[in-house]
């Protein structure tokens, strides 16, 4: 089975299990999912604050490299309950599948925590202490609404999507219906 098929069934999977969720458990996972989003959103306008457009301009986007497992299980069920896919080409190598020629193709809070968390040298060197306070307060944040969530669905929402989908395929019943 190569990437697509399984992102496919983890996509399927997904939708399964939120079809299943009990009302009050759809509610106290939006607002989970708000809160993580919002979390990010934070996250990302401290670094675009620093002038991190110019930076990563020069760069070239050396982060946004290989990226396959950066796309959680929680950050694709935030685009699946708000019905926004994630465009995924697996055959872009070394370019990481979500993202295109001029960048990533999610805006920064749809964006997998993964890489909205990172911070590489030439970022970090830039970063006041007033900075680095809010960013440990937003990644806190986070990574609690990724814990609160998996307790809620029963489910390791951090794990990279592909492996979950990956992990469960053999018993999975659910047929791959690929839109191509
Ligand atoms: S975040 Fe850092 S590594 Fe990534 S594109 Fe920007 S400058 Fe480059
Ligand atoms: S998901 Fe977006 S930000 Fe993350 S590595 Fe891929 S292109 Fe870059």
């Amino acid at each position: 089975m190569d990437d697509q098929q399984v992102w496919d069934i983890g996509m399927i999977r997904l939708e399964g299990l939120l079809s299943d969720l009990s009302a009050g458990t759809r509610f106290a996972l939006t607002q989970q999912l708000t809160r993580y989003r919002k979390a990010k959103e934070a996250l990302a306008a401290v670094v675009e604050n620093i002038a991190a457009a110019s930076l990563c301009r020069e760069c070239g986007g050396q982060c946004c490299l290989n990226g396959k497992y950066r796309v959680n299980v929680f950050d694709a069920l935030a685009h699946v309950t708000i019905q926004i896919p994630v465009t995924a080409d697996f055959f872009q190598k070394p370019l990481c599948p979500y993202g295109a020629a001029a960048g990533c193709t999610m805006e920064p809070g749809m964006r997998p925590a993964d890489c909205i968390l990172f911070l590489c040298d030439g970022i970090d060197q830039k970063l006041s202490l007033q900075d680095r306070l809010i960013l440990a307060e937003q990644e806190q944040d986070v990574r609690e609404c990724i814990q609160e969530a998996s307790s809620l669905m029963g489910e390791s929402l951090g794990t990279p999507l592909l492996l979950w989908a990956e992990k469960n395929s053999n018993t999975s019943k659910l047929k791959v219906q690929r839109q191509i």
